[in-house]
């Protein structure tokens, strides 16, 4: 079979032997992989990934000299099972998995490690317990975008967005477009998403993000006013006192009724704001600009040391949540959200192409303006992704 080989940061079409499934183990067919944000950079930087991930106990990710074949996000077809498997889904199946495959040594990491070579392939192995049959007859090019998908609805999940709260989305790349679908399709009211490509803001707004602006024009933590959140300390010692007052005037026990508030819920307005862009300087900017008590979920994956002043988000008494991947649960919900329509992630996906064409979409992805999500179909001779014609939906809802 013919698959994308990365070594040392080079991207080759070679012909490679048919996986055999193991025990448990299914050969699929694969029909769509999508190019993740983190195979750009693990062409590069998977070293220090690699490094990183053995200090927390597993060491099997590749290396750079390595022989890995890339693709975690993929659809395929039932194509062979291995031995002592239940067979629920037969030859022919259209499938999707979560790219973890069980073997000798251990669970691997499909696409990450070379002991469980990705989708960047015309067949990759997955595990049958880990497998789902794609219903509805959904398309094998929305099906591929499951994983991506399930990944923002564990960080929306993470977040524990109230339908009134204000979500803001700091960064519009695939991550962060597809968590501003999966807060609309959970029922936010007000969405706000941030990027300074005019591209990627197009994009949010196609994905139904309510208010979406250029961070160099405009503050997406006061973009929406009028919501009761503490910008400053005064306001909180104001909230503090002043409560304390009015209870004070009560005919019973201020702190009965201060204990019956908390106990109903009563606590400072804040936002929800999702981290999703993953280089050194968003947190200390996000704890900076952020409204007191905000809660920051922290999906943009920044693999290099960062750094923030700890005493300003105890000044804010911020809540910094740090998020990866998804349950088999979210997934397996993930994949029929998509295929009974409640969310569509379909503007997402801006070009597909062959093997021959990866490395190209390598380059084209590095480019905001460009391109979103790339898909890979391994039967297609496509050697350059389309270039966009115009951005879905090139409605810039105005700031508030
Ligand atoms: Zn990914």
């Amino acid at each position: 079979m013919r698959a994308v080989i990365c070594s040392h940061g080079e991207l080759d079409v070679l012909e490679r032997p048919e996986p055999v499934p193991g025990r448990g183990q299914v050969r699929i067919s694969v029909l769509r992989c999508g190019i993740c944000g983190s195979d750009l950079h693990a062409r590069h930087g998977i070293d220090a990934w690699a490094d990183m991930s053995a200090r927390a106990g597993y060491d099997r990710l590749a290396r750079s000299g390595d022989q890995l074949v890339f693709g975690h996000e993929f659809s395929g077809e039932v194509a062979e099972h291995g031995p002592g498997c239940r067979k629920d889904a037969p030859v022919g199946t259209t499938v999707v998995a979560l790219p973890l495959l069980r073997g000798p040594q251990g669970i691997d990491a499909t696409g990450l490690s070379i002991h469980a070579p990705g989708a960047y392939a015309e067949h990759t192995l997955v595990q049958e317990s880990l497998m789902m049959p794609v219903p509805n007859g959904l398309g094998a090019d929305v099906a591929a975008l499951t994983e991506p998908m399930a990944v923002a609805r564990h960080a929306v999940r993470r977040g524990e967005v109230g339908k009134r709260t204000v979500a803001i989305v700091i960064g519009c790349g695939p991550i962060g477009l597809a968590v501003i679908l999966m807060l609309k399709s959970s029922g936010v009211r007000t969405v706000v998403a941030s990027d300074y490509s005019p591209s990627r803001r197009a994009l949010a707004g196609a994905c139904g993000a309510d208010v979406v602006l250029d961070p160099a024009q405009h503050s997406p933590y006061t973009a929406v006013p009028g919501r009761g959140h503490l910008e400053d300390i005064p306001s909180a010692l104001e909230l503090a006192v002043a409560t304390r007052e009015k209870l004070g005037r009560l005919p019973f026990g201020w702190w009965h009724a201060w204990r019956l508030a908390e106990r109903l819920g009563a606590a400072p307005k804040h936002p929800v704001i999702f981290e999703c862009v993953g280089v050194p300087g968003m947190i200390d900017s996000i704890v900076e600009g952020a409204p007191l008590f905000s809660r920051v979920v922290v999906v943009g994956v920044c693999v290099g040391t960062d750094q923030f002043t700890p005493a300003m988000a105890i000044n804010k008494e911020m809540d910094l949540r740090f998020v990866i991947g998804y349950t088999p649960l979210e997934f397996r919900d993930t994949l029929h959200m998509l295929a009974e329509g409640e969310v569509d992630p379909s503007p997402l996906i801006t070009g597909t192409v062959g093997l021959d064409g990866v490395e190209t979409a390598f380059k084209m992805l590095a480019n905001p303006e460009a391109h979103a999500k790339i898909l890979i179909d391994p039967r297609s001779a496509v050697a350059s992704p389309e270039p966009p014609a115009a951005m879905p939906g090139s409605r810039i809802p105005e700031p508030l």
